[in-house]
């Protein structure tokens, strides 16, 4: 039978905001010595801005409707910006055939001309070549290219969550190893992992990186907690000893396959689900 104390650990994460979907979990936790984080969606809030159309030998007003164009068909942070910088300028235009290539972006007919809209990554995929000075741009890049030819990008930003430095620095103060995994690009990802102070980030990581990378910590015998929120995050989700998800920005799959829910998306309470998670083994034992 499941001691009393298991039941109380389980209320008071649900007054707190934190679903447990077992009593198991608040034991998983307190056991957990490396907490690993996708970047996008749950350290940061996962809304992006349009921030600069930098064109190359291009009319830029063409250029931010091809790109709002295929972006229209996706529902990618990245791609709600776009769409939404991009206002109001979608009628009559036919848009066909848009496929979501997992971690690169996508590509489509936009008028009757093939789109590209992604990383450069996508780009090096359809041999479509680009000035390579743009990989050093700080922020996240969408380059687009038309009919084979590259004719510039946009420039996106995200915000950091409130609490997420805080969290960071509790995680560390329970001597948790903190690691941060994304498919954005490396400076970004850089960037945002000197700002939080977070041990180890690695970008560039396609879905199946994510999976690998929590397999060989696993292999090293480390407790995991893993905690995201996008549809890719599924897997990753499943492979950890304690997978969690952000209730209020992430996918239905992730949400359904999590083992601890957080409610409204902040950082600070995966902290507070290992507090619990101690309270209430201190309460049955
Ligand atoms: P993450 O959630 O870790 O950022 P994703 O796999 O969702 O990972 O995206 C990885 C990268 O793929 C993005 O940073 C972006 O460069 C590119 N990408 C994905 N979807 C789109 C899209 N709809 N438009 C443009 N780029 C995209
Ligand atoms: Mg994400």
């Amino acid at each position: 039978s499941i001691p009393l104390g298991y039941f109380g650990g389980i209320g008071l994460a649900s007054k707190n905001g934190i679903l447990f979907k077992g009593s198991n979990f608040l034991d998983v936790m307190t056991r957990v010595n490396t907490i690993v984080m996708d970047k996008t969606g749950t350290l940061t809030k996962g809304v992006f801005e349009v921030q600069q159309v930098v064109s190359n030998d291009f009319d830029e007003k063409e250029l931010i409707l091809m790109a709002a164009a295929i972006e229209s068909k996706s529902t990618h942070p990245i791609a709600l910006a776009i769409v939404n910088y991009a206002g109001d300028i979608l009628k009559d235009v036919k848009i066909e055939n848009v496929e979501e290539i997992s971690g690169h972006g996508l590509k489509g007919s936009v008028n009757h001309k093939v789109v590209l809209a992604g990383n450069t990554k996508l780009l090096q995929q359809f041999g479509v070549a680009y000035d390579a000075a743009i990989e050093q741009e700080a922020d996240t890049i969408v380059v687009i290219a038309i009919d084979g030819r590259y004719v510039g990008y946009l420039t996106i930003a995200d915000e950091i969550k409130a609490d997420a430095k805080q969290a960071i620095a509790d995680m560390h103060r329970l001597n948790i190893q903190t690691v941060m995994l994304s498919g954005d690009k490396q400076t970004v990802v850089n960037k945002v992992a000197t700002l939080l102070g977070i041990d180890k980030a690695f970008g560039n990581l396609l879905p199946e990186d994510k999976v690998a990378k929590v397999e060989a910590l696993k292999k090293e015998g480390k407790h995991l907690a893993f905690v995201g929120d996008g549809v890719n995050d599924a897997p990753v989700v499943a492979l950890a000893d304690a997978g969690i998800a952000m209730g209020g920005l992430g996918s239905d799959a992730t949400i359904e396959t999590a083992d601890i829910v957080i409610q409204n998306d902040q950082p600070s309470k995966i902290v507070t689900a290992i507090k619990i998670g101690k309270l209430t083994r201190n309460i049955v034992w």
